[in-house]
């Protein structure tokens, strides 16, 4: 099947199709789960198999995305032991964004949303998790960004030489741009509020990740990604900022890389509808 063909069928039958992406997700939502898990810990994603907190391998059957973990009702069934609700989670967010990354995106762009927002998910539930980021799916999304930018020029909308290469060089050249802009941008941030604050304010984490969405969106991806995670981390956290000042109590750390990674899917989805919005809102 063709790239033509592939946009026709989806064109013609979408609910199919979500529902194959969105199945395809859910997989590799599960596998996510893994690396969420294993990553912080330091331990292989490969091996062992799936197994339980009691040691029991998990069969196959119990295994299948969101099926699995329902037909259980949440607890494993050798032990009894409850399975976080964490896991259908991540299967069907990951099954929801492929399915909409086929109906809303260019089949070659959204193939790469699926990349990108598969690293993201590594990267928001390990921060959520254990309050700490793997410097592997990190770098990685780095790395891969730059890549697909050269494999597939328009994913930074480079297509309008007739000469391959210079589309090419025009889309690593947009990548670099974002990397350098996500990361400068960052550490200036850092280096000002730490010096406000007086305390730690961002990790070294956040600068890589924030490189990385500049690699895959530019650097109005990056710039995106640090402003609206600001607002998304705001907007979740207030209640809970508002509790902590009336208790006095220490401040808390609070995790920025899942409102970063919302904000960097967000833009990756909808960037130009949200730069349409924004000049539609500034011209009243
Ligand atoms: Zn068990």
């Amino acid at each position: 099947m063709s790239l033509t063909e592939l946009q026709i069928f989806i064109a013609f039958h979408p609910a199919i199709a979500a529902v194959c992406a969105g199945a395809i997700g859910a997989c590799v939502g599960s596998f996510l789960n893994v690396c969420i898990h294993r990553l912080p810990k330091g331990q292989s994603i490969i091996s062992p198999p799936s197994h339980c907190v009691c040691g029991q391998p998990i069969p196959f059957t119990l295994n299948v995305p969101l099926i699995g973990w329902l037909s259980l009702n949440g607890k494993a069934r050798c032990c009894g032991a409850s399975i976080s609700p964490r896991y259908p989670v991540i299967e069907l967010l990951t099954g929801i964004l492929f399915a909409l990354a086929l109906l809303t995106l260019t089949p070659v762009k959204a193939a790469i949303a699926c990349v990108f927002v598969s690293l993201l998910i590594i990267l928001a539930g390990c921060d959520l998790n254990d309050m700490l980021v793997p410097d592997a799916p990190n770098f990685a999304l780095v790395g891969t960004g730059l890549l697909l930018s050269i494999i597939a020029p328009s994913l930074h909308g480079e297509t309008q030489s007739h000469i391959e290469i210079i589309n090419r060089i025009q889309s690593a050249k947009a990548a670099l741009i974002g990397i350098a802009v996500g990361t400068a941008l960052i550490w200036w941030i850092r280096t000002i509020a730490t010096a406000i604050l007086k305390q730690e304010a961002m990790g070294e984490a956040d600068i890589i990740l924030c490189a990385g969405v500049g690699a895959f969106s530019g650097w109005q991806g990056a710039l995106f990604c640090l402003f609206g995670g600001a607002i998304i981390g705001v907007l979740i956290k207030l209640p809970a900022v508002l509790a902590l000042f009336k208790q006095k109590e220490e401040r808390e750390s609070v995790p920025f890389v899942p409102s970063m990674a919302a904000a960097a899917t967000l833009w990756f989805f909808y960037g130009p509808q949200l730069i349409q919005g924004w000049q539609l809102w500034t011209q009243g």
